[in-house]
C-alpha cells in the first residue's frame, strides 16, 4: 500500500504491508523541494521505485533520520545517500531483521557500494529512540523520524531511553520549525510541546511510585491504566520487543537499554 499526500508544502508518502487484509502499521518518507525524508520499508518498494521512478527522484538525496528498515529499507533507490556517521556504519554493516519486523516492514539489504555522505542541511544529533537519531531542519519544517512516534506512548520499543527522548526533544523546540514530519505521524509545534509536557509529568508519577516501593507493572497501572488491544498485540507480537515495562523503566532510567 502507499498512499501519497500533500501538508503544506510536503508530500508525504505514507506506506505499509498487508497482512491478511489489514494494514497494522505505515511508516512515511517525506519530499520537500529537492529532498527526500526517510525512504519508508522494503516491502513496499515496488510501489515506492514507481512513484520515486514516476516523479525523477532517484537522482535527488536522500536524508536517513535512522538505521531502522521502516526508514531505510528503500534508501538503495537514490543515488545520494545522506546520514549520520553512526547510522552510516550501521547501514553499511547491516544488522538482522527480527521475523515480525519483516512481515511488517520487509528485510534490510547492508548498503555497500553505495554512496552514502554527511548532511548538507541543519540538523541536530537526537538521540532516545535510537542511539543514532537525526532531526533536519528545512524552513518551518523538522523531520523528526521517530523522535515523536505518538503523543500517548504505552510501549517502549528495546533501544528507547526515555530521559534521552526528553532531552532530544528539549533541543528540538529549542529551534523554530511549525511542522514535525515523522516517521508514523505529522504534529504541529504545540503538539509536540505538548508531548514534552507530558512526559515529564509521567516521568515523575513514575519516579515518586518508584520510590515508594511499587512494582513496574503497577506503576503502569496507575500512570497509564489499561493498555490499548494495540498496545498489547505488540508486546505479544514483538515477543517483548516492545513492552509496557520497558517503558515504566526506561522512564525511571533504572534500564540498561542495548
Ligand atoms: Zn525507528
Amino acid at each position: 500500500m502507499l498512499k501519497v499526500e500533500k501538508i503544506e508544502d510536503v508530500e508525504k508518502v505514507e506506506m505499509g504491508t498487508e497482512i491478511n487484509g489489514v494494514i497494522f502499521l505505515t511508516t512515511c518518507a517525506y519530499v520537500y523541494s529537492d529532498m527526500v525524508f526517510d525512504s519508508g520499508c522494503s516491502n513496499a518498494r515496488k510501489e515506492f521505485r514507481d512513484f520515486v521512478i514516476r516523479r525523477n527522484l532517484d537522482d535527488l538525496s536522500v536524508y536517513l533520520t535512522h538505521f531502522h528498515e521502516d526508514h531505510a529499507g528503500n534508501a538503495e533507490l537514490f543515488n545520494l545517500i545522506r546520514a549520520g556517521e553512526e547510522t552510516k556504519k550501521i547501514l553499511v554493516r547491516g544488522y538482522d531483521v527480527p521475523p515480525y519486523r519483516k512481515a511488517v516492514w520487509g528485510d534490510f539489504e547492508p548498503l555497500r557500494g553505495k554512496n552514502i555522505e554527511e548532511p548538507d542541511v541543519d540538523f541536530i544529533e537526537a538521540p532516545g529512540h535510537s542511539h543514532d537519531h537525526l532531526v533536519y531542519f528545512i524552513d518551518d519544517y523538522a523531520f523528526v523520524g521517530d523522535l515523536v512516534v505518538t503523543m500517548k506512548p504505552q510501549v517502549s520499543f528495546v533501544s528507547e531511553k526515555f530521559v534521552q527522548i526528553i532531552d532530544s526533544i528539549e533541543n528540538l523546540l529549542k529551534r523554530d520549525f511549525e511542522v514535525a514530519f515523522g516517521g508514523h505521524g505529522v504534529f504541529s509545534r504545540e503538539e509536540v510541546e505538548g508531548y514534552l509536557a507530558y512526559l515529564k509529568n509521567l516521568r515523575e508519577e513514575c519516579l515518586e511510585l518508584y520510590e515508594k516501593g511499587l512494582s513496574f507493572i503497577e506503576i503502569y497501572e496507575r500512570v497509564i491504566g489499561k493498555p490499548s488491544n494495540k498496545a498489547m498485540m505488540f508486546e505479544t507480537f514483538s515477543s517483548g520487543e516492545w513492552s509496557r515495562e520497558r517503558l515504566i523503566k526506561s522512564l525511571i532510567s533504572v534500564l540498561q537499554v542495548e
